[in-house]
């Protein structure tokens, strides 16, 4: 595993400095087919078979642009509350590189397809708004493997399945502070997008993938440092490694008298260190050029209406109506919106539970407890949301005691049986049977003679233990309000 960089500055140096970062996060839509071609967006295929002469960009090849992108993208750009822009427009961005054939990408340039947007975080119960600069569409180009040697040779291969796979690049204002920021808008952008379901956001499948702008300024300067860009940030946790040791080198730099050059640097999570990739010199001229082969991107206001009425509700709108409606307190509509899949599996036990904080405690607790013990997801929950919501509602009814229903969940989520059976087969119903009652409380009475003595003699707190006694009795079955008015009854 990787090991922490060395102490770059000391605590009373940095301070004197303060980090500027934006960050350019490419994000692969969820759609069925290819953003030009109608080849499949399957992950895992096996290599070049997801391909056509569209994707491949053999000669006389036209891209037609699928909806389903264009449609992704605005709600995605949407939930990051940009504008639309009504016309866009595509561009060619121009290199050559091996797992490239067209040997360019179609992206937008000067018109993306949404632009203004904004984030708001809170990082150490400070909230912050960042910007989003941009949003653009473009198409993704293929992978290259490098396998090493073998046989005494060097083996390269290109996969081109992920050629044309249909991306967002949503690129930030500056306005991020620290690497805590930085991890903290992305852990945001990533819930909104997956709200919105236009993409998994899985990294580990490279459909989130990040690049950070990284500059140093002394702090209350208004002009921004020099920038360096660092790529290869493959989890939130290297991203934040990352941040954090450039920040360092570039204070450390500044300090030792030297200047913070404009380059691409390259994180390696075995040293924790970002190195130089190359540098403004040889920074790509992509040669940008209107696209000729697609007509400008025009989305009307029908159109766009129709997009905004298929939004989901966003976490945050959730969060309000979840304190608002059902009364529960800021963390645990936190954690409950934490996604949507969540949010929506806790508002159906509400509904079948018709009690908003035991389905939030059940939820949270007991059920969200046995899906991590076991590494699974909410989708994957052996007990769905109506017959978690009927478990509460037994409770709330009296028919089972809520020490019962905790003896009970666990038998549902191994045999994915509801309470009701369970409760049933086991005879684990709640005694609320006053006759039943009367019949155990004389036998605890007649059984605990000296106890009573006690009790009679004024000691109020023997009858917990006489309480205690007729629970156990009775299996933990009995009614225990029911059980303290009858033993009362009888011994006063
Ligand atoms: P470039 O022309 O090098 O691509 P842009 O101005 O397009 O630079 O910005 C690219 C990204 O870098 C954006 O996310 C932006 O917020 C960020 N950025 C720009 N200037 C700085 C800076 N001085 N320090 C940190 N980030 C910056
Ligand atoms: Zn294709
Ligand atoms: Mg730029």
């Amino acid at each position: 595993m990787s090991s922490a960089p060395p102490a770059l500055v000391a605590p009373e140096v940095s301070d004197r400095y303060e980090a500027v970062i934006g960050l350019e996060v490419h994000v692969q839509l969820a759609t069925r087919s290819k953003i030009f071609c109608g080849c499949p967006t399957s992950f895992g295929a096996p290599p070049n078979t997801n391909v056509c002469p569209v994707c491949l960009g053999l000669p006389g090849a036209l891209p037609v642009l699928s909806r389903q992108s264009v449609e992704m993208a605005i709600q995605g750009a949407l939930a990051l509350n940009c504008r639309i822009n009504p016309v866009s427009r595509f561009a060619r961005k121009n290199y050559f590189y091996p797992d490239l054939p067209k040997g360019y990408q179609i992206s937008q340039y000067d018109q993306p397809v949404a632009e203004h947007g904004c984030v708001d975080i809170v990082v150490n119960g400070i909230s912050r708004r960042i910007g989003i600069t941009r949003v653009h569409m473009e198409d993704d180009a293929g992978k290259s493997i490098h396998d090493g040697f073998k046989d005494s040779a060097r083996y390269s291969y290109v996969d081109l399945n992920r050629c044309g796979m249909p991306l967002i690049e949503i690129v930030t204002e500056p306005d991020l502070r620290s690497s805590d920021e930085a991890y903290a808008f992305l852990t945001e952008l990533k819930q909104v997008l997956q709200y919105v379901a236009v993409s998994t956001c899985d990294m580990e499948k490279g459909h989130l993938r990040c690049d950070a702008n990284v500059s140093v300024r002394p702090r209350g300067a208004e002009k921004l440092g020099t920038k360096a860009e660092v790529k290869n940030l493959n989890s939130f946790r290297y991203l934040k490694m990352a941040l954090d040791h450039e920040i360092a080198r570039q204070i450390a730099l500044i300090e030792s008298g030297g200047k913070v050059v404009q380059e691409t640097r390259l994180y390696n999570p075995d040293t924790g260190e970002t190195v130089s990739m190359r540098s403004k010199e040889h920074a790509h001229d992509y040669r940008y050029f209107p696209e000729p082969d697609l007509v400008p991107l025009r989305i009307g206001e029908a159109w766009l209406g129709e997009i905004r009425a298929r939004m989901p509700e966003l976490p945050k709108v959730k969060r309000a109506r979840f304190t608002g409606e059902f009364g529960l307190r800021d963390y645990d509509a936190e954690v409950l919106t934490a996604t949507r899949p969540l949010a929506e599996y806790y508002e159906r036990a509400v509904r079948a539970s018709g009690d908003p904080k035991a389905a939030a405690n059940w939820v949270m607790g007991d059920l969200l407890g046995a899906l991590n013990a076991e590494g699974k997801e909410i989708a994957d929950s052996p007990v769905n949301a109506e017959q978690l919501g009927e478990l509460v509602a037994l409770i709330a009814r009296g028919e089972i005691s809520g020490k019962i229903a905790k003896e009970v969940f666990p038998k549902m989520f191994v045999s994915g049986e509801s309470a009701a059976a369970i409760i049933e087969r086991e005879g684990l119903k709640q005694i609320s049977d006053t006759g039943a009652l009367e019949k155990i409380v004389a036998e605890v009475v007649a059984g605990n003679p000296k106890q009573v003595e006690q009790f009679k003699g004024g000691k109020q707190t023997v009858l917990g233990y006489l309480v205690g006694q007729v629970m156990k009795a009775s299996r933990g079955q009995a009614n225990p309000q029911m059980v303290n008015e009858l033993l009362r009854k009888k011994l006063e």
